[in-house]
């Protein structure tokens, strides 16, 4: 573009044919050393057949407006920075809940095996409870429970051939 920038934009009279014989389009620069300056330049702009005819429609941008493309162009490009660091951090966030579920598809699982424990200690406490309980009110023979129908306590009295010991849950 520098070879073109030094052509006379006061040449431009509305129209403008193309070296390749079309009209030329107008287009705006928004570079950040010509920024939103117009010009003409071929329909093919940069594409394969680009005849390259160029010309400037709009003046040099003054300084002040150079100043300000720069400090806008330096804006876009942290905000730009920001949004790339700010995609990372939720890439790592997304994996960081992903392992937080799987920790806690664990930790359901465990929560169930210790539910299920907790219930065949309270029965077994419960149990040993009531052996204690059997004690208190049959003395050293052994209470092994309560007869379903009659209510009657079942006891044990510990001797080598009675026939109503049985195994401690
Ligand atoms: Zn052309």
């Amino acid at each position: 573009m520098s070879s073109s920038s030094s052509t006379n934009y006061s040449q431009y009279r509305g129209e403008e044919t193309c070296k390749c014989g079309r009209r030329a389009v107008m287009r705006t620069s928004l570079t950040v050393k010509n920024p939103e300056r117009r010009f003409l330049g071929c329909i093919n702009y940069k594409k394969h057949n680009d005849c390259n005819f160029f010309v400037w429609v709009d003046p040099e941008t003054c300084p002040r407006g150079l100043e300000y493309a720069r400090r806008m162009q330096a804006i876009k490009d942290e905000l730009e920075r920001q949004v790339e660091e700010l995609k990372m951090m939720n890439e790592g966030l997304k994996r960081g809940k992903e392992m937080v579920e799987e920790e806690n598809d664990a930790l359901v699982v465990k929560l169930a095996d210790l539910t299920e424990m907790n219930i065949n200690l309270i029965a077994s406490n419960e149990a040993l409870q009531a052996q204690i309980e059997g004690r208190k009110k049959f003395g050293k023979s052994f209470f092994l429970g309560e007869n379903h129908s009659s209510g009657s306590p079942i006891v044990c009295c510990l001797c080598d051939w009675c026939a109503c010991v049985k195994p401690l849950p």
